[in-house]
């Protein structure tokens, strides 16, 4: 598809990972290790049209970008940039006191056209390569379950993906990510939670510099998307029960230290 003599140089459960080397990447700040994933979608119909930017043969607009994988329509999976090093996906980012998300974290984009088609939905070959794909870099860094997110939970103001089609529920339940399930004590913390959603997003790890409708939004899209147009009573109590889930779950984790 992108170059001609494609070769398989890795594997992750028997699958090969094409190697296609972009030159848009530098080092990782400080040595950091990587100890964040983030997903994306390429916000392209194709992977042709992605790939053509992660190796400089269009010029985008927001200037030179790379992840570190890609995931095509047929589940191929392609790297761009090795994962030692600090690929270019995440741009100005924050979560929970970090900065340059890049320096911290792997970056997968997942081949889907995004908010300009509609948001349709991540095909059943890409979900079969994005699981494997993302257990074993979780595996071999020992990236932790809460540090898998969105681009737009990271860089809220100006990204929107990987958006609400992506099943964050299936992965999860596959061992990728948190996915919440509010218990009674969560359920019961809701309605106190729901009278400050932007300190509890804000303790969550959201940019406080971030405009708070951005910041629910951003929230919804990954751990509540049935609730992106839908903003009943019930609806917004039932964010506020998740939130409240995931707090729980945040809470006892140690600070991330810097760099
Ligand atoms: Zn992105």
């Amino acid at each position: 598809m992108i170059e001609k003599g494609e070769k398989t140089l890795s594997n992750f459960h028997n699958r090969a990972v094409f190697q296609t080397p972009s030159a848009h990447h530098d080092e990782r700040r400080n040595g950091a290790r990587p100890r964040f994933l983030i997903l994306h979608y390429t916000g392209t119909r194709t992977g042709e049209a992605a790939a053509d930017v992660y190796l400089g043969r269009t010029v985008d607009p927001g200037g030179r970008v790379s992840p570190h994988y890609m995931i095509d329509t047929d589940g191929r999976v392609f790297q761009f940039v090795c994962e030692s090093r600090r690929a270019w996906h995440a741009g100005v980012s924050y979560w929970r006191g970090l900065e340059d998300l890049n320096s911290l974290s792997i970056g997968i984009e997942i081949v889907n056209e995004g908010e300009t088609g509609g948001y349709p939905p991540f095909l059943p070959a890409q979900m079969n390569s994005l699981i494997p794909l993302c257990r074993d870099i979780l595996q071999r860094h020992d990236i932790p379950p809460e540090n898998i997110l969105g681009h737009s939970d990271i860089a809220p103001m100006r990204r929107l993906d990987p958006g609400p089609a992506l099943d964050w529920a299936a992965l999860a339940a596959a061992g990728v990510g948190l996915w919440p399930m509010p218990e009674d004590s969560d359920r019961a913390a809701a309605p106190e939670i729901l009278q400050d959603m932007t300190g509890a997003l804000h303790a969550c790890g959201y940019d406080p510099q971030a405009d708070p409708g951005v910041l629910l939004r951003a929230f919804r899209s990954h751990f509540h998307p049935e609730a992106m147009e839908n903003f009943s009573p019930e609806t917004r109590l039932e964010s506020a029960a998740r939130l409240a889930w995931l707090l729980a779950r945040l809470r006892d984790k140690i600070p991330p230290d810097r760099f």
